[in-house]
C-alpha cells in the first residue's frame, strides 16, 4: 500500500503550490504510479474533444494530475489542511486519522 499522504478519491484537499495555490476541490482520481491527484477544478486546461460516437467536437475544460506533494487534505472533522494518518484499532480495522485534531476520518 502506498502511503501517498492517505488521500483517497473524494477527499477535499487545498493546492500549496503552484498556478492554483490556495484553491481548494475534491479528489477525482489518484494515480499511485505518479503519485500524482486529478482534483475537480483545479489544473484546469482547455482540451480539443474530436467528435466521437456521443458527444460534440468541442473545447473542454480538463482537469490535469498534479503532484501530490503540492496539495493537504482538508479535514472534515476540524477543517484545517493537514495530513491523515492510518491507525489500526483494538478490532483490527484500518483507519485514517486526522494529524491536526486526531479525530477519525472515513
Ligand atoms: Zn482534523
Amino acid at each position: 500500500m502506498s502511503t501517498m499522504a492517505n488521500i483517497k478519491k473524494n477527499d477535499t484537499v487545498r493546492v500549496i503550490t503552484g498556478k492554483d495555490k490556495g484553491k481548494t476541490g475534491k479528489v477525482l482520481r489518484v494515480i499511485t504510479d505518479t503519485e500524482k491527484v486529478v482534483i475537480e477544478n483545479v489544473n484546469v486546461y482547455k482540451k480539443h474533444q474530436k467528435q466521437g460516437q456521443n458527444r460534440e467536437a468541442g473545447i473542454v475544460d480538463k482537469a490535469m494530475p498534479i503532484h501530490i506533494s503540492n496539495v493537504r487534505a482538508i479535514c472534515p472533522k476540524c477543517a484545517k489542511a493537514t495530513s491523515f494518518r492510518r491507525k489500526v484499532l483494538s478490532d483490527g480495522k484500518r483507519v485514517r486519522f486526522c494529524r491536526a485534531c486526531g479525530e477519525t476520518i472515513e
